[in-house]
């Protein structure tokens, strides 16, 4: 390219030079020797700077032209090679990567896709939900993914399990993401039954135990007195202590609960009963029921959750404190089910760790209280199986409101029950 514009430059000079000469000569041969000379200086100037700077300028264009070009071709061959990188990075993932249009087509996957989900990608036409449908993770694509998959038998092979998380990918796509946690979910299962084996083998021993203890009068052993009532109230501790292991073990199992129907306002009367029973008078307690509507789940669960909410109001609330009960129509056609105690509160460094086994804020109080560590966790056990959550807020002094908030799907009016015909029993 550099010789060619060369070429060019040297065969217009001598055009130049040759029409130069020519005028020259034409001038000496009329007699105009004087304007020959200066018509032939000023052209070999003119001639001369536009050889030197003018061939300069067209030698650099087509440098600088070529140089872009092979800029552009060498970061093209990087992203290339960048973009391969990262492909095979995610094609030799142990974990499922499939990109997903809006209709929910496979767009493309990696290869522990197919191991674990049986998709090739030959076959990747057609919604995800469709090619997997009699599988759970199939069954979980159609509903609105709201909950996590967080264990779950992998469609390819169900001695695998998976834990499945998608998400928005760029402005129409999304990446579901699936992980073989197998060896997590056995060793979870190995800790599950362990605590369900100890607490049960427990049982037993506690109940002859806390049966020979209460033989024993004090009345005929007067010295023994104190001791006896500390054995009692120890053993009573032990016994609720399985007992709420094991009852954390049913939840654990993730087992499907009934679907009964629960009378909420008819439930808040028998707790509003349970808190002045265990309050005995030191507290006013009232109820604020401002929706008649029903529950959908299991009314042993969800009453021994709110029960548990409603004990712990009255324990960690110093006399003459106030304790509402309440029951509302939250946004969206959900409730929300709340105790609100005026009691010592709650800082917020422990707030995220509540519902966490054995979690106390203050170990010394909760004793005091004869609380065995468990109850919140067991609520979030049983609110997590009725797809609802909680939600604590709190300041130290000031009192603390805990609230159960269920979603639409659980939440009935009591005229929809009469429609379709089912019973309301009383609580
Ligand atoms: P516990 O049986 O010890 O009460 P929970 O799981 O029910 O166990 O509660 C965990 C901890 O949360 C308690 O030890 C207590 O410190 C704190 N807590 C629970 N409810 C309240 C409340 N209403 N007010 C203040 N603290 C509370």
């Amino acid at each position: 390219m550099r010789s060619a514009s060369t070429r060019f430059s040297a065969r217009l000079a001598a055009t130049l030079f040759t029409t130069l000469a020519l005028a020259v000569v034409v001038a000496a041969l009329w007699g105009l020797t004087w304007w020959a000379l200066g018509v032939a200086l000023g052209g070999q100037t003119i001639g001369l700077l536009w050889l030197v700077f003018g061939s300069r300028a067209r030698d650099r264009r087509p440098r600088e032209a070529w140089l872009r070009s092979r800029t552009r071709r060498m970061r093209q061959h990087r992203l290339t090679a960048q973009l391969r990188d990262v492909r095979n990075v995610v094609g030799s993932l142990p974990d499922a990567v499939m990109l997903l249009d809006r209709r929910g087509n496979v767009r493309w996957h990696n290869a522990a896709a197919t191991r674990l989900l049986g998709l090739h990608l030959r076959h990747t036409d057609g919604p995800l939900a469709e090619r997997l449908v009699g599988s759970e993770l199939g069954a979980w694509l159609l509903t609105d993914m709201r909950q996590p998959a967080t264990d779950m038998p992998a469609p390819a092979d169900a001695s695998l399990r998976l834990g499945v998380t998608i998400m928005p990918f760029g402005a129409h796509l999304r990446l579901l993401l699936a992980r073989d946690i197998s060896t997590l979910s056995r060793l979870e299962q190995v800790r599950r039954d362990f605590v369900a084996n100890v607490s049960h083998e427990l049982r037993t021993p506690l109940t002859v135990i806390h049966g020979y203890l209460e033989l024993l009068d004090p009345a005929d052993m007067p010295g023994l007195a104190p001791v006896l009532g500390e054995m009692r109230l120890q053993s009573q501790r032990m016994t609720q202590i399985v007992e709420d292991l094991l009852t954390l073990s049913r939840l654990e199992t993730g087992e499907a609960l009934p679907d009964e129907d629960v009378a909420m306002p008819a439930l808040l009367e028998t707790l509003r009963r349970e808190a002045e029973a265990l309050s005995q008078g030191r507290h006013a307690i009232s109820v604020e029921l401002d929706t008649q509507a029903h529950l959908r789940g299991s009314i042993h669960d969800l009453r021994s959750a709110f029960s548990n909410l409603v004990s712990n109001a009255v324990r960690y609330t110093p006399s003459g404190g106030e304790i509402a009960i309440g029951w509302r129509q939250t946004a969206g056609g959900g409730a929300a089910f709340s105790v609100r105690d005026s009691g010592l509160g709650i800082s917020a460094e422990h707030l995220g760790r509540l519902t966490e086994r054995f979690y106390r804020v203050s170990s010394s109080r909760s004793r005091e209280s004869g609380g065995t560590g468990l109850g919140l966790s067991i609520v979030k056990h049983v609110l997590n199986l009725h797809q609802a959550r909680l939600v604590v807020e709190s300041e130290p002094g000031q009192g603390s409101t805990f609230s159960c908030v269920l979603e639409s799907s659980r939440v009935t009016q009591p005229e929809d029950d009469e429609k379709s015909g089912v019973d309301t029993p009383a609580s």
